[in-house]
């Protein structure tokens, strides 16, 4: 069965760069009819927060991306600890004890001779005497897993046939000093005891990958496919890593944009597809194919999400709207013609809000100085009400014949005086709802 996961920590709200991460597991495991699973990686106790979890939960169901099953690692370390045993019994995890300022000047001395810094093993070598001493001197120690030094080889479902050299990677931490569990051996147990079967994350962590991989295979698990989709910048290039704050979801939600037209534009960023906007999450998956995506950086800008929530609200069918289009007080006689005039002028959907005030309360007139004489004159020729879609038209002829005014001149001021506004919907549509003009 395909298994999937999307696996946050909830050391803070989830961005844009996550939901690629968790829209492509999500995807994935959907059109193969398989199971998604939200895993919270949160095996740091002073960082991770409830409120976290709550909020990545929220998030993720605003997009509608459902999960079948919800699991913490930090519910699971009894598990992590018998894994570490295993390890341990086959010499394959072994105890350090460099502080982290031993560790950096290593780094440093090895990088000053054009070393790749990698860690040097010494503490491998240490005899069980050496090893008490130095544990009875400076506590218990952080715990290694002992690479293979050959070369690791995927392939990779985005970024093709890869290898890396082991001996290029330090052997991997997996516990440190203070007994806490790093995500590399919790994730390595959680995907193997809940069978995941493809594995898509950042490109950040090919390296973890190649180390999880001799990880897997020690412990006797089965591997996943990986893919490795590329990071984000933003749309000059620019590394986005600083402005993620700036792109929480939650922070896209409250600014209007429709979880649709987010899903559209992320299932096709950085492929050969066009970006096309997709209004159901069944034709989200069945127009999703990881293989079309590519290796080199992916721009995002976040104003191109804006066109495509517009597009979407624009196609909002009546039936959808009519509970909201009820709560603002349209009245259900006039609520189809409203929404129709109103649907193709807007960008968020709260914007109807304002188009309903407009025909219910009629606008601050917008008169420019030059225009006020004809302005006054063609209210003398504005039609009793009730108005309907034939009214614009024939005000329009009167005033026109009356003043020698037509085109922009004649329109734009009619316009301006009646919405207070240079653009906005089809003046013959609107004006049957417009119920009250302030001229
Ligand atoms: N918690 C990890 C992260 O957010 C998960 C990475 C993974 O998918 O394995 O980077």
């Amino acid at each position: 069965m395909t298994t999937t996961r999307f696996a946050p920590s909830p050391t803070g709200y989830i961005h844009i760069g996550n939901l690629r991460t968790a829209l492509f597991n999500y995807l994935i495991a959907r059109k193969a009819g398989g199971q998604f699973i939200l895993r919270l990686d949160d095996t740091d106790p002073e960082r991770s927060k409830q409120e976290y979890v709550d909020g990545i939960m929220e998030d993720l169901e605003w997009l509608g991306l459902t999960w079948d099953r919800v699991e913490k690692q930090s519910e699971r370390l009894e598990h992590y600890e018998a894994a570490a045993d295993e390890l341990r019994k086959m010499g394959r995890f072994y105890e350090c004890f460099e502080t982290p300022v031993e560790l950096d000047l290593k780094r440093k001395k090895q990088l000053n001779m054009g070393k790749p810094p990698v860690y040097d093993r010494s503490s491998l070598a240490l005899s069980e005497a050496e090893r008490d001493a130095l544990r009875a001197e400076r506590g218990a120690g952080h715990w290694r897993f002992k690479l293979d030094q050959q070369r690791i080889e995927w392939k990779d479902g985005i970024l093709g046939d890869l290898s890396i050299d082991a001996a290029s990677v330090s052997d991997p931490v997996l516990i440190r000093g203070d007994g806490q569990f790093l995500y590399t051996l919790a994730s390595v147990c959680d995907d193997i005891d809940y069978g995941v079967s493809h594995v898509v994350r950042g490109s950040d962590h090919v390296t973890n990958t190649a180390t999880q991989i001799q990880i897997i295979q020690a412990m006797g698990g089965t591997l996943p496919s990986f893919a490795h989709h590329s990071l984000l910048t933003g749309p000059q290039g620019e590394a986005l890593s600083k402005r993620l704050g700036t792109l929480a979801l939650r922070d896209l939600r409250a600014s209007g944009l429709e979880p649709m037209a987010v899903l559209s534009m992320m299932a096709r960023l950085g492929s050969s597809e066009p970006i096309e906007l997709r209004v159901s999450m069944d034709e989200l998956i069945e127009g999703f194919d990881l293989s079309k995506f590519g290796a080199a950086p992916t721009k995002f800008d976040v104003e191109d999400l804006k066109p495509l929530t517009s597009k979407y609200v624009s196609g909002l069918p009546y039936a959808t709207m009519a509970d909201d289009l009820r709560a603002l007080g349209v009245p259900d006689a006039i609520a189809t013609d409203f929404w129709d005039v109103a649907r193709d002028n807007m960008d968020v959907r709260s914007d109807v809000e304002q188009w309903w005030t407009l025909c219910r309360d009629g606008a601050e007139p917008l008169i420019d100085a030059e225009d006020a004489e004809f302005v006054a004159q063609a209210k003398t020729l504005l039609p009793e009400a009730p108005w309907t879609t034939e009214t614009w038209g024939q005000w329009t002829k009167a005033v026109k014949a009356e003043t020698g005014r037509k085109g922009r001149g004649l329109f734009m001021p009619l316009r301006k005086a009646l919405t207070g506004m240079q653009h906005g919907p089809d003046m013959s549509r609107l004006m049957p709802l417009l119920s009250k003009v302030n001229l």
